[in-house]
């Protein structure tokens, strides 16, 4: 459960989120859909404790920013897929993060398989394509096997297949109970993927209501 009570963040001139206050229930997929622009990614690194806030509060799974515990085991993320270091291959990156996080090396072949890159493991990331990138992002978000999980715009640079592919991910990861929160600025993508939408603009709240009903008002 990721709980945000009028959550905002200023930079400078400019405030990303702006009083921001909703509730993302584990066992569905919740869709956060919005512009370019309108701070989503700036939330989710909020939620990640990546950056703090400047007022307001998040709440991961009952804990307050700042208490929260970090690392691949208590939430995992999607953020930027282009953002891996080249250098390594597929597999080094995850062992490292694996060591980095206190998981079992085990878990790498698990989640390489899981996105379907197994056979590149041992490839440079540098090579990649961006669905490639994509899925190593996703297998890093799911390698400490989280009960939270973020995702930033999961399907750029995923084909039609990946695009399926990535949403009964989703959808199983939801099953297990799972809190799964998936960001997009397309309502396109959000259609048979998330039974349940948080909407924003310009970093405020304009919906948070089921996709059936927000789609019925749109
Ligand atoms: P989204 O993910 O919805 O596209 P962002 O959270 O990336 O939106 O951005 C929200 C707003 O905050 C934008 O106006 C963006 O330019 C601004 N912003 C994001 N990150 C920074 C930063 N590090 N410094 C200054 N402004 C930023
Ligand atoms: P280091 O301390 O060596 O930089 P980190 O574990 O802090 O290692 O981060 C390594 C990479 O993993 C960074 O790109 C960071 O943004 C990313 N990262 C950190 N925490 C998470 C997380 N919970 N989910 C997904 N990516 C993360």
């Amino acid at each position: 459960m990721i709980e945000l009570d009028a959550l905002t963040k200023r930079y400078g001139g400019t405030t990303a989120v702006d009083g921001l206050t909703c509730t993302v229930r584990p066992g569905r997929v919740t869709g956060f859909l919005g512009p370019n622009g309108a701070g989503k990614s700036t939330t989710l690194r909020m939620v990640l404790g990546l950056h703090a806030p400047s007022s307001g509060t998040v709440t991961v799974a009952g804990r307050v920013f700042g208490s929260l515990p970090r690392g691949l085991r208590h939430v995992g993320a999607l953020l930027d897929a282009a953002d891996v270091h080249g250098g390594l291959s597929a597999v080094g990156h995850l062992w490292a993060l694996a060591r980095g996080n206190r998981i079992p090396r085990s878990r790498v072949g698990e989640v390489l398989d899981e996105v379907g890159l197994s056979s590149v493991g041992k490839r440079r990331i540098g090579g990649f394509s961006l669905g490639m990138k994509q899925r190593l992002g996703i297998a890093t978000a799911l390698l400490g096997d989280p009960p939270v999980l973020l995702f930033d715009e999961p399907f750029n640079g995923l084909d039609p297949e990946g695009v399926l592919w990535v949403r009964g991910l989703f959808g199983r990861l939801a099953a297990e109970g799972r809190t799964v929160f998936v960001s997009s600025h397309l309502m396109s993508e959000m259609e048979n993927t998330a039974e349940h939408l948080v909407v924003i603009g310009r970093g405020r709240l304009i919906a948070d209501e089921s996709l059936t009903a927000f789609s019925a008002r749109s």
